[in-house]
């Protein structure tokens, strides 16, 4: 007893390497903390985190598929939560679950660790699920040049310019969209990016968002190409490699969303006493 309990919930849950980054930082920081895995059914979600939380767990970390459940659960949101529709961090004061999104800070701190300028740069997003929709507040913050949101159906990406255009117009950064198959004609792309992220789910079928005509267009060899799957170098990782550009998987991502989540739920005053890209290099190794 008297050991704080949190989890992390997503379906499929094996593989996550939440555990294993929670437990570094609770080391690192000397905080006694237990953190586990939930795989709730499909539907189950709010059924599964109720009974988590009545248990007397004290967080919850959200991954696919329940990001958009885990905004319905909580009872307060964080506005960067409300702006990326979705929550990936949950946790209970005062009888209230909270919710917050780590997920777009965690992508802009370790762009920033790896020396990638964001303020003034140009950046195109792939994909308009989930996690694009979480990043793009964040960028945004960065004051980039232009941010050009690209998917495979130019609808859901013109949904997330008009619901940002708000803060794009108050941060002077021109905000547009493209479908995919638009990116082959360099007539249509501001050519070319400083910075690519895939935020397309077509990594883990092992394909690349971008055919190999718009590839050629997009990147040269000053880009950054950023891919949110991790694990593994990707068919879109190897596309920008062949034009020279420099790479880089999700891991860093993932370590630095846990480590706002660690913070939120431990307290900001131990930020001291952890660090993430300890945990990351552990990771690789
Ligand atoms: P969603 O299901 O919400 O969105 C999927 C997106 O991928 C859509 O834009 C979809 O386009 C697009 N897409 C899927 N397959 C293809 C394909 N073959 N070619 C082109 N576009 C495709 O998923 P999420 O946004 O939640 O997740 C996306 C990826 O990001 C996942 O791989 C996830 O693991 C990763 N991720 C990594 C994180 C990290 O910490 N590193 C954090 C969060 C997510 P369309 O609209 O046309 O269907």
């Amino acid at each position: 007893a008297g050991v704080d309990v949190y989890a992390v919930a997503g379906n499929p849950i094996a593989h996550s390497k939440s555990p294993v980054i929670h437990q570094s930082f609770a080391e690192q920081a000397r905080q006694k903390m237990h953190y586990g895995r939930l795989q709730p059914d499909i539907n189950s979600f709010a059924l599964e985190a109720k009974s988590f939380f009545a248990a007397g767990g004290k967080g919850m970390n959200v991954t696919v598929p329940f990001k958009l459940d885990a905004q319905a659960f909580a009872d307060v949101l964080s506005s960067r939560a409300q702006l990326a529709g979705a929550v990936n961090t949950l946790w209970t004061k005062d009888g209230k679950i909270y919710g917050d999104n780590t997920d777009g800070a965690g992508l802009v701190r370790d762009l920033l660790a790896q020396g990638i300028a964001i303020h003034q740069s140009r950046i195109l997003l792939l994909g308009a699920g989930g996690a694009a929709r979480g990043v793009i507040g964040p960028l945004l913050e960065q004051s980039p040049k232009c941010l050009v949101i690209a998917n495979r159906s130019n609808a859901k990406a013109q949904e997330l310019v008009k619901l940002f255009t708000d803060l794009a117009v108050s941060k002077e950064v021109a905000l547009e969209s493209r479908a995919l198959v638009e990116l082959e004609d360099a007539a249509k792309t501001p050519y070319p990016f400083d910075l690519v992220i895939n935020a397309t789910a077509a990594g883990l079928s092992d394909e690349s968002p971008l055919s190999t005509q718009a590839a050629a267009n997009i990147f040269v060899p000053s880009s950054f190409a950023y891919d949110m799957v991790y694990g593994k170098s990707t068919a879109f990782m190897q596309q920008a490699l062949q034009k020279g550009a420099r790479v880089s998987d999700g891991l860093g991502m993932l370590v630095e969303q846990a480590a706002d989540a660690f913070l939120l739920w431990r307290g900001e005053t131990l930020a001291a006493a952890i660090d993430p890209r300890a945990v990351l290099v552990k990771l690789r190794s």
